[in-house]
């Protein structure tokens, strides 16, 4: 292997904790493998996103591997939501501990990937002129890796320092003294406002849409608490694998299966709802909506919860004219991923902190000196974008993806993603993808169903070897099987209602598919293990 050039027996494209996890189950095999990943350490979304107040939605003890025992026992996290530090330390003590880099080619980025039909093999190219070829090339390029700059006019014109959420400067900003404008008020936005407002002068926030956010109810692990649960780790691992609630933990010192409350709240009395609501509230945390069984498949339940939490910014929010502007009403609870702050709508109780409704008076171009909406023009030194990401296939598309006979999967997903299982696409022999379209990916733990999507495709290869196979592919009837079997759960929820960039909704142009698998991590490993248990049904090999 040298700087230019690799042969191994699989490549693997990011650095994030799926390409990691799998570097690591490969090197088990003794199969060879290099990682080429485009930032300068391992991380992958945690390794970008460093805006001020980032933190995981999802709480530490079980976002984090759980395949090696020792490893969960000997890190301490430090809060129930880690924050972006911690977590990007938390990847390199995985790294070093499992000496992962020596197999890690940092500052490339993969530009190409053609399947090499002669040779049954990938050629994987980067910016950078680096070539590496595999029997297997594995995207681990995440669902949240493409930033989006917002589509409004003049936006590189701002002659003030512009900062984007997710390609956050490593050595930090400090806001002192300055009047700042930022875009966007999904999960990024409402975590980085209340910190920002704390430093800036003025914060002047550019509100299209607001979204439902719920308190995470942050603070320092009790480490005799953590002990204890520690004791239980394997089980409640048990639990968040196999359990309804997508792969979320809970904070139960006995393990318990959290799933979704069994009744719906259409058969409690108003003041039966509040309680549940209000205990899901004081707990805090994304699993808010777990009060309700059907909380996102029917619109009286979704309205209720709703409700209750437009009520809190009311009662939150002290100017009534700013706490309407910061209620949702567009689309239903939870069916655009439900936020999780600190001190978010407190924020507008601030002096220094102005929310600008951009709906009603709608930006018409950024200036040299700021933003000049329909009737007003605001003055700022520093501009922050927290405007979200081509979520899901932005990373796969922004490379040329070649297959059989050189098909392009830009062209194969012009009408929207079509994978069997999410873990493979028909006419890609040997590729795989983690946590992509068609798989839970995003509307569960990622690490619950990164570790189960790599153990998948490691049982598969090594089913290859064991039987002889050179070659795998996605049958096409599985694969439109599958594709419309998630269009069909996701149909039969509220979520199509949302106009979320799970739908693709964010970028303009982009085919309005659901994309990910809204069934739950229990279900789809049910159907991963039939599939599997069943000769990898589906599936052909040669
Ligand atoms: P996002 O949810 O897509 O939010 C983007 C924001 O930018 C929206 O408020 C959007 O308004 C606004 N925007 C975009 N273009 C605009 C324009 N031209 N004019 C005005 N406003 C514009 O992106 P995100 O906040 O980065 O979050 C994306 C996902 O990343 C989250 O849903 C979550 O899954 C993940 N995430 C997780 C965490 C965590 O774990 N805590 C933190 C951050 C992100 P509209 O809604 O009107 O389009």
């Amino acid at each position: 292997m040298n700087d230019k050039q690799a042969s191994v027996d699989v490549v693997i494209v990011g650095a994030g904790f799926a390409g990691m996890y799998l570097l690591y189950r490969l090197r088990q095999l003794g199969m060879t493998a290099q990682v080429l990943e485009m930032g300068d350490n391992v991380g992958g979304t945690w390794y970008w996103n460093r805006y001020p107040g980032a933190r995981c939605d999802a709480e530490s003890l079980a976002y984090s591997y759980s395949f090696s025992a020792e490893l969960e026992q000997e890190w301490q996290w430090t809060e129930r939501y880690a924050t972006q530090p911690e977590i990007l330390q938390y990847a390199e003590h995985v790294a070093d501990r499992f000496d992962l880099k020596r197999d890690i080619l940092f500052n490339q980025k993969v530009t190409s990937a053609v399947y090499d039909q002669s040779r049954n093999e990938w050629h994987v190219l980067t910016e950078q002129g680096h070539e590496a070829r595999g029997h297997f090339c594995v995207m681990a390029t995440g669902c949240l890796s493409v930033p989006q700059l917002p589509a409004i006019e003049g936006v590189t014109d701002f002659q003030g320092p512009r900062y984007q959420a997710s390609l956050w400067p490593h050595d930090g900003v400090d806001f002192s003294g300055q009047t700042v404008g930022i875009i966007g008020t999904g999960s990024s936005g409402i975590q980085a406002i209340p910190v920002i407002a704390e430093q800036a002068k003025h914060l002047y926030v550019f509100q299209r849409t607001p979204n439902y956010s719920v308190p995470a109810v942050n603070g320092p692990l009790d480490a005799q608490w953590v002990e204890q649960f520690k004791q239980n780790y394997r089980e409640h691992r048990r639990y968040h694998k196999l359990g309804l609630s997508s792969g979320f933990g809970d904070l139960e010192i006995e393990p318990v299966e959290r799933t979704p409350a069994a009744e719906s709240a259409a058969d409690l009395s108003d003041e039966q709802i509040n309680e549940i609501l209000e205990a899901r509230w004081q707990r805090g945390g994304a699993f808010f909506l777990g009060a309700f069984a059907d909380a996102l498949a029917n619109p009286d339940t979704n309205k209720k919860c709703a409700n209750f939490v437009r009520n809190k910014i009311r009662t939150i929010v002290k100017d009534p004219a700013t706490a309407e502007l910061l209620c949702p009403k567009d689309h239903p609870i939870g069916t655009k991923r439900i936020c999780v702050d600190t001190g978010y709508y407190e924020t507008y109780n601030r002096d220094n902190v102005t929310l600008v409704d951009v709906r009603s008076d709608p930006i018409q171009r950024i200036t040299a000196t700021g933003l000049q909406t329909q009737s007003h023009a605001y003055d700022f030194d520093t501009l922050v974008l927290a405007t979200g990401f081509d979520a899901m296939t932005g990373a796969l598309l922004g490379m040329d993806i070649r297959g059989e006979g050189g098909a392009k999967l830009a062209d194969k997903w012009a009408e929207g993603p079509k994978t069997y299982l999410g873990l493979a696409v028909n006419g890609f022999p040997n590729l795989f993808t983690v946590t992509g379209p068609g798989s839970p990916s995003v509307l569960s733990n990622v690490l619950v169903s990164i570790e189960q999507h790599i153990d998948w495709i490691v049982d598969c290869m090594q089913y290859m070897q064991g039987n002889g196979y050179a070659r795998v592919d996605a049958d096409v009837s599985a694969q439109e099987q599958w594709t419309a079997h998630v269009t069909e759960v996701a149909s039969a929820t509220l979520f199509p209602q949302g106009g979320s960039w799970y739908l693709g909704a964010n970028v303009a142009g982009k085919p309005r598919v659901f994309m990910p698998y809204a069934a739950g991590v229990g279900a789809y490993r049910e159907v991963c293990d039939a599939v599997t248990a069943d000769g990898y049904r589906g599936f052909e090999f040669s």
